[in-house]
């Protein structure tokens, strides 16, 4: 029998606000536990949140990002649950009335694009943490994050698999990291991602139970948890066994989701109108003032790149991944006027030395006034790699004799490559690259 996969994705990010969304606390990641709590963070008995304006721009700015319809009106809800780490007892979220609703995000498939639909975005304060290691018998509660602010972005079920599901999500995190409203981080958790998985007989139209899957902090577990659902939902429906509506827990160690909890249902919740907050009001001169500081975001940077540089679009991809990458390559192409060279030494040997070395395109200290240069200079014959290749393709013998430990022909490579480039090479330059080279 042939299934088809239904996935849906509830992305949860965590805003760059330097304050939390119901008060002054700053919000900043890695301070001594319960240092950053005020009376409303703590959720002590009468102190009243007052909705930080920043929140509500970012939300405004994701939302427009992403096609979103944004909400004349939208209101605040409690959401009703118990855990040591929420000491209000509920949760201030969205629920009937969310900040923005029917989005998109576009994600290449098979040559063509496909569009994902965005059900909804919501802004909502984020739990505390529970520490529960390196202390004996006991568990601690941490309230530092107790009320930064977050996005929730959910998405409809239109991806068929856990290729579209990632493409789909390094596209959100794209545009927020763009918009500088989430870092992205998501081993830190300020770019969370619910994975609801589901799967039906090819050509139903019904869709399946679904499984909603946490606990996922990499694109590849992303992936890895996808699949292995797949393969666990199949084998049950073949055994005759039918998928429960459930909440499961990705083990990473494991390579497996485990049953976590039955799925609760909104009305487990309790949902009704935070009676503290008035409703939030977005009028159009607002929405406008908003969208004229949206930077040129990924997918526009994307075609204006393959348009005006005359690059493929993978390469216009790669080099669109981050605001900063993409600039890298704008000023290397400019200052070469070799848009197509700046490009592939970027996406080759430079993001090859960074992710060696583990720094940032914005940390190295080779510039795009060095890079450019360099691509001037192989250009002009100064310094070619190509020369060498096919001086050591020419020569298969000789290589394999040097790499037997024959190191005298080294000289006899220089001059050859010498004669190649009429004369032209640096010396030291060369040298490098053929030892390189030689040494496989
Ligand atoms: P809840 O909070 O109960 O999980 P939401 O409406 O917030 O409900 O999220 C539901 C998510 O599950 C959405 O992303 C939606 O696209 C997805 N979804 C709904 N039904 C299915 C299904 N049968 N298979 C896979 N995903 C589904
Ligand atoms: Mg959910
Ligand atoms: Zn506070």
């Amino acid at each position: 029998m042939e299934f088809e996969t239904v996935i849906g994705l509830e992305v949860h990010a965590q805003l760059l606000t330097d304050t939390k969304i119901f008060c002054g606390c700053p919000t900043k990641f890695g301070a001594e536990p319960n240092s950053q709590t005020c009376p409303v963070c703590l959720g002590m008995p009468g102190a009243l949140p007052a909705l930080n304006k920043k929140v509500v721009e970012y939300a405004m700015k994701a939302a427009l990002a992403t096609g979103c319809e944004i909400q004349q009106t939208s209101r605040f809800a409690r959401k009703n649950y118990f855990y040591p780490d929420l000491p209000k007892g509920y949760q201030i979220s969205q629920y009937e009335l969310p900040i923005a609703l029917n989005g998109h995000i576009d994600i290449p498939v098979d040559g063509g694009h496909k569009r994902i639909g965005i059900t909804r975005i919501h802004m909502e304060e984020d739990a505390g943490k529970s520490l529960h290691e390196g202390i004996a018998g006991a568990s601690h509660v941490d309230l530092n994050r107790a009320g930064t602010p977050l996005i929730e972005i959910v998405s409809e079920p239109d991806m068929r698999s856990s290729d579209e599901a990632v493409e789909y999500l390094k596209r959100l995190r794209a545009i927020l990291m763009y918009l500088e409203v989430c870092d992205g981080n998501m081993e830190e958790g300020s770019f969370r991602c619910d994975a609801n998985v589901s799967i039906m007989p090819k050509g139903e139209t019904k869709f399946g139970t679904r499984a909603e899957l946490k606990n996922i902090n990499s694109f590849r577990f992303v992936q890895k948890a996808i699949e292995y659902e797949i393969k666990r939902q199949k084998a049950l429906i073949m055994e005759g066994g039918k998928v429960v509506q459930e909440t499961r827990l990705w083990d990473t160690q494991k390579g497996i989701t485990v049953s976590m909890r039955g799925k609760e249902e909104a009305h487990d919740y309790r949902y009704f109108p935070e009676p503290d907050l008035v409703p939030v009001e977005t009028g159009n001169d607002w929405i406008k003032k908003i969208r004229k500081t949206l930077p040129e975001l990924p997918s526009d940077k994307v075609k204006r790149f393959v348009a005006d540089y005359g690059i493929p679009e993978y390469d216009a991809e790669v080099l669109s991944v981050s605001r900063a990458l993409a600039n890298y390559y704008e000023e290397t192409a400019r200052l070469s006027g070799q848009p197509k060279a700046a490009g592939n030494w970027i996406m080759g040997d430079l993001l090859r030395e960074l992710k060696l070395s583990g720094i940032d395109i914005d940390e190295t200290l080779i510039k795009p006034a060095h890079m450019s240069k360099m691509i001037k200079m192989i250009d002009d014959g100064v310094i070619s790699g190509k020369v060498i290749d096919e001086v050591l393709a020419e020569n298969a013998d000789g290589v394999a004799a040097y790499r037997s430990g024959k190191d005298k022909l080294f000289g006899f490579f220089v001059g050859q490559a010498m004669k190649k480039s009429q004369g032209k090479a640096n010396p030291a330059v060369l040298n490098d690259l053929l030892k390189k080279k030689l040494a496989g």
